[in-house]
């Protein structure tokens, strides 16, 4: 299996404060990878790098082939390759779902309009709103504005998609129609990494589950660490979050 995702010794600081202190991970193509851990510990940080909205530092980063540590890493290139999703939906207002998910495939890729309609009528489906598509967001609840945000990032046809706690200002309902979304990516063979609060999905779902404490990995493995923790934090934090 080939890494599409490595990490090595990755420091990231904002002004005095260390926030990545060497981290070091890899994500092999097809795998689910979901990062856990306390609030502040890095999480969001790590997966803003690894899309280049925050530069690091120090040490290495190769994202889909792409040298993250480089200056003159394409950026263009990079976010053709890599989608991220975050916990706000961010679709635009005054456009309509169908509008929304076609708008970086007609600027960024130059699609034809009808080649861009085709490509949304397939991701609209993957998360089952296809009878939205002619709406505008505020028609629709959190969990289906969500879903078009998904749709949206998948309709660049994506190698890699990084998700930052995409429910956590969701009900539960909702937050379940989400979930069963990515399950159904993961499902399909998508790579994906995942900042979560939702023990129950990491277990179920995540090939690697990636304990950050500190700026750090703490500890890191398959989801059965989750049942049988090595270290008394992630114990501690397991049954926090339970
Ligand atoms: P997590 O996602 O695990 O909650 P974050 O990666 O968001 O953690 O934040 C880690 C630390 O970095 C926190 O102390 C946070 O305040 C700080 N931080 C994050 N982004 C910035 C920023 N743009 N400027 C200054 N500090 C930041
Ligand atoms: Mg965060």
């Amino acid at each position: 299996m080939s890494p599409i995702v490595e990490l090595k010794d990755v420091r990231k600081s904002f002004g005095d404060l260390e926030v990545l202190k060497g981290v070091t991970f890899d994500v092999n193509r097809g795998e689910v990878a979901a990062i856990i851990g306390q609030s502040g510990s890095g999480k969001s940080t790590a997966l803003r790098c690894m899309d280049r909205l925050e530069t690091i530092q120090g040490g290495s980063m190769l994202i889909c082939g792409h040298e993250l540590h480089d200056d003159d890493v394409d950026l263009k290139s990079l976010r053709r390759d890599v989608g991220i999703v975050f916990q706000s939906y961010n679709l635009f207002p005054h456009l309509t779902v169908a509008q929304n998910i076609m708008l970086a495939p007609r600027m960024v890729k130059g699609m034809k309009q009808r080649q861009a309609r085709e490509i949304a009528d397939t991701v609209i489906a993957k998360v089952g709103l296809r009878e939205k598509m002619d709406c505008y967001p505020e028609q629709l609840s959190g969990g289906q504005q969500q879903r078009v945000a998904i749709a949206r990032s998948l309709a660049m046809e994506p190698k890699l998609m990084l998700f930052d706690e995409v429910t956590s200002a969701l009900d539960p309902q909702l937050t379940g129609e989400v979930l069963r979304v990515m399950e159904q990516l993961a499902a399909d063979g998508m790579t994906m990494i995942l900042v979560t609060h939702e023990m129950a999905f990491a277990r179920k779902v995540a090939d690697r589950v990636i304990y950050m404490r500190d700026g750090k990995v703490h500890e890191m493995g398959s989801s059965d660490i989750l049942r049988t923790p090595a270290t008394p934090e992630l114990a501690a934090f397991v049954s926090e979050s339970a």
